[in-house]
């Protein structure tokens, strides 16, 4: 942990150095540890955006020795889901996060919220409102007009009736709010008397008909901060604008407590969108085949595509925290993937196009072991052993009867060595009555066992085979981005009609070598000359195996450029 937090420092995090000179000043944490707060509002699955925060929020209270909240920002009754909460939970854990017992939701402080809310209309800070919310809008005013609220001076007790009234279920949905009394003229159009509560006729997933009246985000979330003695409440840069909001209700509501909010960047990845609101669409809709469709950016998706925490944390410490919005290459998040792959994944031989190669002066019958090491990317990681015989697989475009300039792998007369095998000579193919090559034939020569000349003689090609006679099928799900615009999530663009009708290929079929039989998830492999592979976690079973390519061998992405 030590050097992924000296990795995030390298890339810069300017909210560790806020709170270094807080603790260098003696005290902005008010003689607390650090304690922050991960508010995820239970109504999708998290995605890699979220990643980011959470590594902020946890990450920074693992830094400065604090704590980090796990709260259910569950204020809002519509579309949230048991479902969620438990993916959440999972997700987290799988990034190697702990909450300890300090796990929350929002709203068990409804009645807390509401009294407060009551304290505040008391002060005359706050009061019932009856227009709609359509025309607090259209009150709102512009920079040189203030807004109109014709409710603002009604008497406390009439605002304190109305507002018990209101949570008894007198009122329809939107008859009335209750807003905070602020300032009708701040340019800030966040402080012009914002609404606080409002009437919503919907059940909550946890409470039930209890309430119809909800608090709103920006009344809520500085009082959860406060009843959880939040020290920094980290959010996304859309929260800006609402800072003034949330240290007004904290300074305004009778809690004695002190939070600071401070916002960094979005996470956005081309070719990608993260919003839950998209995401869900996707999901709904069919476009994908669940949360954890490999294609999605969701952690569960990335997980079945084979991504691992230590890939994904990696990705979050090299893009570093920053005030200014980033767009991240998703070719970054790839090579992260691949980098730790590398250093990971056992090596193994798989053929997705199978055409049979026939070692002719090999004798039937015949079969030998070859030891091949399990990743030399390790020391000492191992060998696993290769069956050979005469009856081999290779790639199909790993011949080509009239081979074009440069092509050094099979064509008639060519020699081409089989990787920790045999160089053999390529004598001819059989086709079938349509011209299509069914089998390639080839000699071996045996003194080249382990791949070697002993001659010196130069082979220029080295391909990948599996022994027909122990190899096992296979089926091989190969994907692309999910869209094929660089900025689906753009505001102005309809995601949906950017989505890249070949993002999933699904090959059948294919041929990996006997060592794989009983893989099961999570196992990563790279497949020599391929790229990594995985066990997928939900459709593969040990008479059907089903791969998942996790990402290309080629890199696209070079660091510093
Ligand atoms: P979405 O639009 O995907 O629903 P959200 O912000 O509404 O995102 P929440 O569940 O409310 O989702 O988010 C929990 C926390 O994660 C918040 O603090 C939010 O700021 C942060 N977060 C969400 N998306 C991103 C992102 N792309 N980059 C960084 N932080 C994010
Ligand atoms: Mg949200």
């Amino acid at each position: 942990m030590a050097e992924e937090i000296k990795a995030a420092e390298a890339a810069g995090n300017f909210i560790h150095e806020i709170i270094d000179e807080e603790l260098a000043e003696g005290g902005r944490c008010y003689g607390q540890t650090v304690h922050t707060r991960f508010p995820p509002e239970p109504n999708g699955y998290l995605h890699i955006g979220h990643v980011k925060a959470m590594c902020i929020d946890f990450g920074t209270a693992e830094k400065y020795n604090g704590m980090c909240n796990l709260r259910m920002d569950d204020t809002n009754p519509a579309k949230e889901d048991d479902e969620y909460v438990r993916a959440i939970k999972e997700d987290i854990h799988w990034l190697g996060f702990d909450w300890g017992d300090r796990f929350f939701y929002a709203s068990d402080y409804f009645e807390k919220m509401y009294e407060l809310a009551v304290g505040l209309i008391k002060k005359g800070l706050a009061y019932v409102c009856e227009l709609t919310p359509e025309e607090v809008q259209a009150n709102r005013g512009d920079l040189t007009h203030p807004a109109v609220s014709p409710y603002r001076d009604r008497p406390v007790e009439e605002s304190l009736d109305l507002f018990a009234r209101m949570r008894a279920g007198e009122f329809e949905d939107g008859a009335m709010t209750l807003r905070a009394k602020i300032d009708l003229e701040s340019g800030n159009f966040n402080m012009r008397d914002p609404v606080i509560y409002r009437i919503n006729h919907k059940p909550h997933h946890r409470q039930g008909d209890k309430w119809c009246i909800y608090p709103m985000y920006d009344y809520a979330h500085p009082i959860e901060d406060m009843l959880e003695n939040i020290t920094h409440s980290l959010c996304s840069l859309e929260f800006e604008n609402h800072r003034p909001l949330y240290n007004w209700v904290r300074d305004n509501v009778d809690l004695d407590a002190n939070p600071r909010q401070i916002e960094f960047a979005r996470l956005g990845i081309n070719y990608t969108v993260l919003s839950k609101r998209k995401l869900r669409k996707l999901v709904e809709d069919g476009y994908v085949s669940g949360w954890d469709d490999p294609r999605m950016p969701t952690l569960s998706g990335l997980r079945r595509r084979g991504y691992t925490p230590a890939s994904v944390r990696n990705f979050i410490d090299r893009i570093g925290v920053a005030k200014v919005p980033n767009t991240v290459e998703v070719a970054l998040l790839e090579y992260c993937l691949r980098e730790d792959l590398n250093l990971n994944a056992r090596r193994a031989l798989a053929v997705l196009h199978p055409v049979k190669l026939t070692i002719t002066n090999y004798d039937e019958g015949k079969s030998e072991i070859f030891e091949t090491e399990n990743n030399p990317a390790q020391e000492n990681s191992g060998t696993h052993p290769v069956p050979f015989s005469r009856n081999l697989y290779v790639e199909a475009d790993d011949f080509m009867e009239e081979p074009v300039k440069g092509y050094f792998r099979l064509f008639p007369g060519n020699e081409v060595r089989l990787k920790s095998a045999y160089v053999v000579r390529c004598t001819g193919c059989v086709k079938d009555e349509n011209g299509n090559v069914t089998e390639i034939l080839a000699t071996y020569d045996p003194e080249t066992r382990g791949g070697n000349t002993p001659d010196g003689r130069k082979v220029k090609g080295t391909i990948h085979w599996v022994d027909a006679n122990t190899a096992v099928d296979a089926t091989v799900r190969l994907y692309s981005n999910l869209f094929t615009d660089p900025d689906p999530d753009a505001a102005d663009k309809d995601f949906l009609s950017c989505l890249n009708p070949d993002s999933l290929e699904e090959l059948t079929g294919c041929k990996v070598e006997a060592a794989l039989a009983d893989a099961t998830a999570p196992m990563s492999y790279q497949f020599m000359r391929l790229g990594y592979f995985c066990v997928d976690s939900r459709d593969s079973r040990p008479d059907h195996l089903v791969f998942n390519r996790s990402v290309s061998l080629k890199d696209g992405f070079k660091p510093g450029k």
